[in-house]
């Protein structure tokens, strides 16, 4: 068998092979290769604006074709590619917060560009949440600085690192995430700023790409909302999920910006996004504030989802706190099993399996988006019904 053969018969084994397929997008349904119409609820889209905004997409282009559209940077920022756009995205940014800002291409960019910045500090020492998502560990491993995971939100477990290594390392840096996409739960926010602030040499890294644009009054996101995000030495933003576009930012200090700029390879050696999507995620920074009835309507459909399905699953644990929900089936078979009676019953619900997720905590996960109506949900609850959790 030839190595390529091996591996992937090795993955099959484990039912953790993946595929690409491809979905039309027909406003809260997908349609599959074979025409089958499917409810999405596996987008992270989540305050629905890819649908509740056509219009106002369809305007943004039209003023955006007059005023002649630039469909590529054309190079780095650090060479020519520092359109005037991208300086006013972040100040814009930088206002909303009261900090200065920095964009990356992506969250994946900015995880993966920032603590390898971070990490060649000298001795630095990361504490990561053991659910961070994977560009951060990419960027660890990049970085090549020692790292610790804590059990997940174990704000004990973190104190007893800090206190064992925080006179060994220059730098501790605490890193966890707003909202967690695989349990949607939140991070002890106020505990770890106060954790970190018990330390002169820990800083904390918060990464709400789950968060940003769905959560908090004016949609800031969770440290914001919280009164901390000034404590929060970096804080990222991901534009890729409520805020409808792609890119990501991070949140921080002057003198922090200015050292990315000369460090994270992932600005540095990439070509800037086109000039078009940031003047789109600026668009929608911009109305951020204004969004506030999508996040209400995104909040009640979250909490009465939850409710239900916690009342017809009687052996499937129901986790998530927010508008992401996941129904816990155990084995990776289990969940592909659920995921395709799902999909028979007209709803797109992923599995979210092993390595994702740990061994034996398989799961189907539900994403909710604010252009979903009771209707939409209902029909969930219905196939749930039937599959007899
Ligand atoms: C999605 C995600 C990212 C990656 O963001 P992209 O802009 O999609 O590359 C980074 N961090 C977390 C926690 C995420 O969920």
């Amino acid at each position: 068998m030839n190595p390529f053969a091996k591996a992937l018969s090795e993955i099959k084994a484990r039912h953790s092979l993946r595929e690409l397929r491809s979905y039309e997008h027909e406003g809260v349904f997908v349609r599959g290769s074979l025409g089958e119409r499917l409810l999405n609820l596996a987008s992270n889209d989540y305050l629905g604006l890819q649908i509740l905004w056509r219009e106002r997409i369809a305007e943004f282009l039209h003023h955006a074709s007059k005023e002649g559209a630039y469909m590529s940077a054309s190079s780095s920022r650090l060479l020519s590619g520092d359109f005037p756009i991208f300086s006013r995205l972040e100040s814009l940014i930088a206002g909303l917060y009261g900090r200065d800002c920095l964009l990356f291409n992506s969250g994946y960019h900015a995880n993966v560009g920032m603590m390898s910045a971070l990490g060649r500090l000298g001795n630095v020492l990361f504490l990561i949440d053991e659910y961070a998502h994977a560009s951060v560990f990419d960027g660890v491993s990049l970085s090549r600085a020692h790292f610790r995971r804590f059990a997940h939100n174990d704000t004990h477990a973190l104190e007893t690192l800090l206190e064992c290594y925080h006179s060994k390392y220059d730098m501790l840096i605490i890193v966890a995430e707003g909202l967690y996409s695989m349990d949607g739960d939140f991070a002890p926010i106020a505990e770890l700023v106060a954790l970190k602030n018990r330390y002169d040499n820990a800083y904390l890294y918060l990464d709400e790409a789950h968060s940003i644009g769905a959560c908090g009054d004016e949609g800031l996101g969770l440290a914001r909302e919280l009164g901390v995000s000034e404590s929060v030495d970096f804080l990222i933003l991901t534009f890729g999920k409520a805020l409808s576009s792609v890119g990501a930012c991070v949140v921080c200090d002057s003198e922090v910006k200015e050292y990315c700029i000369n460090t994270a390879r992932s600005l540095i050696y990439s070509t800037a996004l086109p000039p078009l999507n940031i003047a789109f995620s600026a668009y929608v920074f911009a109305s951020l504030a204004q969004l506030a009835p999508y996040r209400i309507h995104l909040r009640t459909l979250s909490v009465e989802l939850k409710r239900e399905l916690a009342l017809r699953c009687k052996h499937t644990r129901v986790l998530g706190e927010a508008h992401i929900l996941s129904l816990v089936v155990g084995s990776n078979e289990r969940a592909l099993e659920l995921a395709q009676h799902l999909r028979v019953c007209g709803i797109f619900a992923p599995a979210i399996r092993y390595p994702s997720v740990p061994k034996n905590l398989a799961r189907v996960r539900i994403c909710l988006n604010a252009a979903l109506e009771p209707t939409h949900t209902h029909a969930l609850l219905e196939a749930i019904e039937r599959a007899e959790l």
